[in-house]
């Protein structure tokens, strides 16, 4: 009986003081780990997919997230360029007809997405318009196709003969050739979307030649500001901004690869049935939504169908807002921008119609 009792008060003490030294344990644990991964703010730029990116986050593990996101944004560039020649984009593309390609997951992903995106914008966004956006090559060849030269294009073009299938694709014609352009930077978007949230950061801000995406509210706890930019000022003109945090904000528009020929501007969105650059009389659509990839593929998409169908789209299927910048400098925003959209650009000759 003492010798229990007597076992039980040792048994006690030496549980005591093995709960303060796990405790002292956990304490200097603690101190370490956090000297080692103290917040910081990381801000990169990049030069990527032929254009200017620029990062900016907050968080513990910052430098390890924009690490992340930066290899992920070569990678997925390695993949997806239509001339790396060991791109899988290069391969399928140059495949022929009925020939499959071999695709990674986020390869397949993304050609998946595009279809979906095309099928839902009646073909307004069609990844396929790869012989067409080549033959006109707006920023080097600056040269006007003929109607003949774009009738030979037209029957390349067309979505529904992309197949995928079993991690693999193919087109279902010679000739055809896949572009990514309308969609992939929206799409890495929402990767690294995921790559910051997987390292727990908080905050961030984050432009992919010109896919905006942020995330939280800045160190501040306000929301943050985006600027809608003016399709007839320079790169830092705005026609106002919109205010909000966890979401994407892609403009396309008809003013950043162009030129002009005999007074007409030829720019880099086309219109699939046509083969030429769309003209439906707006300069810039932006999308706002909670998914980049889906962002991006609808302002391509918006800029091709114009305004009315958009919004008939809108009224439909929503799950977006969308700003619109007509060739007679009206403003139109869709509804649920009311409380978020300023406009700022009375001055320069627009008109906000809400
Ligand atoms: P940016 O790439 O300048 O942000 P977009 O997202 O609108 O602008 O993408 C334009 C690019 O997408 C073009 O350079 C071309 O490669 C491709 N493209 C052009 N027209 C279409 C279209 N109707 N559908 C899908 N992709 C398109
Ligand atoms: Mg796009």
């Amino acid at each position: 009986m003492w010798l229990k009792s007597l076992k039980e008060i040792n048994g006690a003490r030496h549980m005591k003081r093995m709960c303060a030294i796990f405790f002292i344990f956990v304490f200097i644990v603690c101190i370490l780990s956090s000297c080692g991964t103290a917040a910081t703010e990381v801000k990169k730029q990049i030069f990527a997919m032929d254009t200017q990116m620029t990062l900016a986050l907050y968080g513990d593990n910052a430098s390890n997230a924009a690490e992340d996101a930066v290899k992920s944004i070569n990678r997925a560039n390695a993949l997806w360029s239509k001339e790396i020649p060991s791109s899988e984009i290069y391969a399928l593309n140059n495949a022929g007809a009925g020939r499959k390609a071999r695709l990674s997951e986020s390869t397949y992903d993304i050609l998946q997405k595009a279809l979906q995106f095309a099928e839902e914008t009646g073909g307004a966004f069609d990844p396929s318009i790869g012989p067409v956006s080549e033959a006109w090559d707006i920023q080097n060849k600056k040269t006007v196709l003929s109607d003949d030269e774009i009738a030979k294009l037209l029957p390349l073009v067309g979505y529904k003969n992309i197949v995928l299938e079993e991690g693999c694709a193919y087109f279902r014609k010679n000739g055809m050739k896949a572009d990514l352009g309308a969609i992939g930077k929206g799409y890495i978007s929402d990767i690294v979307t995921d790559i910051f949230k997987s390292n727990n950061i908080k905050t961030a801000i984050f432009s992919l030649g010109g896919n905006v995406g942020v995330m939280g509210l800045k160190k501040d706890g306000s929301k943050y500001k985006v600027g809608i930019r003016d399709p007839e000022g320079t790169a830092n003109d705005y026609i106002g901004y919109v205010t909000l945090t966890d979401s994407f904000i892609v403009s396309s528009g008809d003013y950043e690869r162009f030129f002009i020929r005999d007074g007409v501007r030829y720019h880099h969105i086309f219109d699939p049935k046509t083969g030429k650059p769309a003209g439906t009389g707006l300069r810039e659509v932006t999308v706002i939504a909670g998914n980049g990839a889906m962002a991006d593929a609808y302002s391509t998409a918006f800029f091709v169908t114009g305004l009315d169908r958009a919004m008939e789209f809108y009224d439909k299927k929503g799950g977006f807002e969308a700003i619109f910048i007509t060739d007679d400098k009206r403003i139109i925003a869709t509804g649920g921008l009311r409380d978020i959209f300023t406009f700022t650009a009375a001055d320069r000759g627009y008109k906000y119609e809400n």
